[in-house]
């Protein structure tokens, strides 16, 4: 794999072999996907869906976990519905979780990524030594499969999460960094962030934000380059971190200004690796 290949963030739905064929289209090689539902994960669906990227030539880089129930509504709603933090659905969702790693691993996919929740800050909270625990079995479980479990960021500062890291201390663990969600949650500020957990850093989102006016409301997620993360200085602190994983974007609308705003954003990355003088074999790729 060439360094840094651009990537998208794509639905395993009914529209992924149209999603893929655009993906391919707009110049992107690798994508990261949220799983499918329970009922969509069966053999005949996963050899559908790998003939789907062998067909578009698309290699898939993560497997992102979510659940029934979780929703982004507002951020006290997603610390009550989002991730294994809850503690009413954190048995359920960790089975469930297994088995999405079950289905990352026969799709082969090198990893699942996961949003925790809100990890307590208390790290004497007796909950949070429960949440560590359930980070331990699900990172042992997928990588008794071979594969590598990253967690996202945003829902807590880069401080927690790397002491969560540290406390969980599995090696097949890893992070999803995506910088817009520092600025959407309130939590951080990413540059500086980035260089805090870098080193664990083995996948991104590229996804762009401007902050909100009012503490403890969302951001404003914006198209690639136009909010405030700065995404060229991002793709150079990789590069710096010696990071060589894909880029993959990250748009959380729908529709065809989401088409056209992930047009852009590939057109971004590729300026930006190029700048960087990063591309692929140095003769014939780019
Ligand atoms: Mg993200």
């Amino acid at each position: 794999m060439q360094a840094m290949p651009i990537g998208v963030f794509v639905s395993a739905g009914p529209e992924l072999k149209d999603k893929l064929q655009f993906v391919k289209k707009a110049g992107a090689t690798t994508v990261q996907m949220h799983c499918p539902p329970k009922d969509a994960r069966s053999p005949e669906a996963i050899e559908k869906i790998k003939k789907l990227l062998a067909d578009a030539d698309i290699e898939v880089t993560l497997v992102f976990i979510g659940f029934p129930g979780e929703s982004y509504a507002t951020i006290p709603i997603v610390a009550q519905t989002v991730g294994l933090v809850p503690k009413a659905t954190r048995a359920e969702r960790l089975t469930e979780a297994k088995q999405i790693g079950d289905f990352a691993a026969a799709l082969g996919a090198p990893g699942v990524g996961v949003h925790m929740g809100f990890i307590p800050e208390d790290a004497n909270d007796p909950e949070y030594k429960e949440v560590v625990k359930t980070a331990q079995e699900l990172a042992d479980y997928v990588g008794k499969k071979g594969l590598r479990m990253h967690l996202e960021t945003g829902q807590e500062s880069a401080k927690v999460l790397l002491r969560f890291f540290k406390d969980v201390g599995r090696e097949n663990l890893a992070i999803n960094f995506d910088p817009a969600n520092l600025i959407l949650y309130g939590t951080g500020q990413p540059l500086e962030d980035l260089k805090l957990v870098g080193r664990y850093v083995k996948s991104c989102h590229c996804k762009d934000a401007a902050k909100s006016a009012v503490k403890g409301e969302w951001g404003r997620e914006t198209p690639l380059g136009e909010g405030e993360v700065i995404i060229p200085e991002f793709i150079k602190i990789l590069k710096s971190l010696g990071y060589s994983g894909p880029l993959t974007i990250e748009r959380e609308i729908s529709g065809d200004q989401q088409l056209a705003d992930i047009k852009k954003a590939v057109e971004l990355l590729k300026k930006c690796k190029k700048d960087l003088g990063i591309g692929g074999c140095g003769c014939c790729c780019s």
